[in-house]
């Protein structure tokens, strides 16, 4: 029997605004426990929520940017649960009216053809508080720090649209891409900013009914999702082969041992009373507003890929990594406005900027030692012959770990290139010189053996030789 996997994403994005979604209270992570916190979000008895105006700002604008209708009104509900870190015994969320609705990304199927993948709803809602449970063996309590309680959140529902893993990553990373490129979340996986559950059922080829799904919890980086789609995938099939049935339930995803494990069933899962909440108007977004925010929309991360493979002549592959982030995309655009090399520049940022950034574990390259004029520079250096391209990699390592620019770093350390015939010429005759045998065998055809020539002599010359020169001196004093 052959199966089809079906899945639909829950993405919660908290937003990177400087105060709450209710109240005036600080966002910035890291405070001490219920220092950022007020009667509103400590759900103090008769405080009333205000809403922040910036929340309903970047909602709309992720709505433009993922293609949705921004809702004329929508309205705030109360979804009621009794837990520790949730004072308020409910979460103002959206619930019949959300903010957004009928959206979609495009991503390629496994064959890579085009497809959509539609975005059934986005609604804004606020985060709970954290609970903290103290290292101590034995400790029968636990401390809740509010904190995070009424932090702005925009929770982002796919429809049941994807049908493999490398479908579910794409989706994923281009609306992470999205996100982050809005300035509207961080994208900071490890740490919360994007947290997703995936809904995840299977069905024979072919049947148009939908199977039982299950629902994952908190999947928290892009490799969390592969291994929890692929390890319920199979265990879905193997339960239906050995004649069993998949139970509508909600199941974590356990990292270490990259499996899920059953957590709660339908029939526990809350019935959460869900009602319009009354202390909240309704939001009316008028057409100026919609406008307003798509005026200051950046170019999108799709728009953005296909100008640099038309307006640079990059292949896909440049273009992808490039535009990963604005950050880089402008790093590179500033390269070639100082030193018109599209390709070049595009490799030196895949091949060392990329290399170093992994190393010292940056998150941009704003925070790189190096700035585009570092690289024109070097360019320039390699253009005008002054460096080879050899030489111009220990350059760079050089500008990187002191920040000086190329030719500051050329002239003290006496780099410069060597393109004088006669002092190459000396080189590569002490060269042929020193080895007859190698020279009576290229002559005798093994020509194979100019690479090992070339490499003598730039050896000799401590890498400074102008490797043009060398090939053309050394061809016409073996042949000649
Ligand atoms: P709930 O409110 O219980 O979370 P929804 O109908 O809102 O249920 O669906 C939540 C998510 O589950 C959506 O992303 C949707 O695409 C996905 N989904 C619904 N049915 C299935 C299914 N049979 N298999 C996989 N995903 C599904
Ligand atoms: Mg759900
Ligand atoms: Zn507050």
């Amino acid at each position: 029997m052959q199966w089809e996997l079906v899945v639909g994403l829950e993405v919660h994005a908290q937003l990177l605004t400087d105060t709450k979604i209710f109240c005036g209270c600080s966002t910035s992570f890291g405070a001490p426990p219920n220092t950022h916190v007020c009667p509103v979000c400590l759900g103090l008895p008769g405080a009333l929520p205000v809403l922040n105006r910036k929340v309903v700002d970047y909602a709309i604008k992720v709505g433009l940017a993922t293609n949705c209708t921004v809702a004329r009104m929508s309205r705030f509900a109360r979804k009621n649960y009794f837990y520790p870190d949730l004072p308020k015994g409910y979460q103002i969320s959206q619930f019949e009216l959300p903010i957004l609705e009928h959206g979609y990304l495009g991503v390629n199927d496994d064959s890579g053809s085009p497809k959509d993948i539609g975005i059934t709803r986005i609604h804004m809602e606020e985060d709970a508080g954290k609970l903290v449970h103290p290292d101590i063996p034995g400790a029968d309590y636990s401390h809740v720090d509010l904190n995070r309680a009424c932090v702005p959140l925009l929770e982002i529902v796919s429809e049941p649209d994807i049908r493999s893993t490398g479908e579910a990553l794409q989706y994923v990373k281009k609306l992470r891409e999205i996100l982050v490129y809005l300035g509207v979340c961080d994208g900071n996986m490890n740490e919360g900013s994007m947290r997703i559950d995936a809904n995840i059922s299977v069905r024979p080829m072919g049947q148009e009914e939908f199977g039982t799904r299950a629902e994952i919890k908190n999947v928290n980086s892009f490799k969390s999702l592969e291994q929890a789609i692929i390890y319920e995938q199979s265990r879905q099939i193997d339960l239906i082969e050995d004649g069993g049935k998949v139970v509508q339930e909600t199941r974590l995803f356990d990292a270490d041992r990259g499996i899920t494990v059953g957590m709660r069933s339908k029939e526990e899962a809350h019935d959460y009373r869900y009602f319009p909440d009354p202390d909240l108007l309704p939001l009316v977004i008028e057409e100026e507003w919609i406008d307003a925010a798509r005026d200051t929309l950046p170019e999108l991360p799709d728009a953005k890929r296909s100008r640099f493979r038309s307006q640079y002549s990059l292949p896909d592959h440049d273009a992808d990594l490039l535009c990963q982030s604005i950050d880089m995309a402008d790093f590179f655009e500033e390269i070639v406005t100082l030193h018109n090399d599209p390709k070049a520049a595009s490799n030196w940022i895949m091949g060392y900027v990329l290399r170093d950034m992994s190393r010292d574990e940056l998150n941009s390259v704003k925070e790189a030692p190096i700035t585009p004029t570092h690289i024109a520079g070097m360019l320039d250096l390699i253009k005008e012959g002054v460096i080879s391209s050899k030489i111009a990699k220990d350059v760079f390592d050089e500008m990187w770990a002191t920040g000086k620019e190329a030719k500051v770093i050329v002239e003290e350390k006496g780099l410069t290139q060597i393109s004088d015939t006669s002092e190459i010429e000396g080189i590569v005759d002490d060269i042929l010189a020193a080895n007859p045998d190698e020279v009576a065998s290229y002559r005798g055809g093994k020509t194979k053996l100019m690479g090992f020539f070339v490499g003598q002599v730039m050896k000799a010359s401590r890498g400074k030789a102008n490797p043009g020169l060398v090939n053309q001196l050394l061809k016409s004093k073996l042949e000649g």
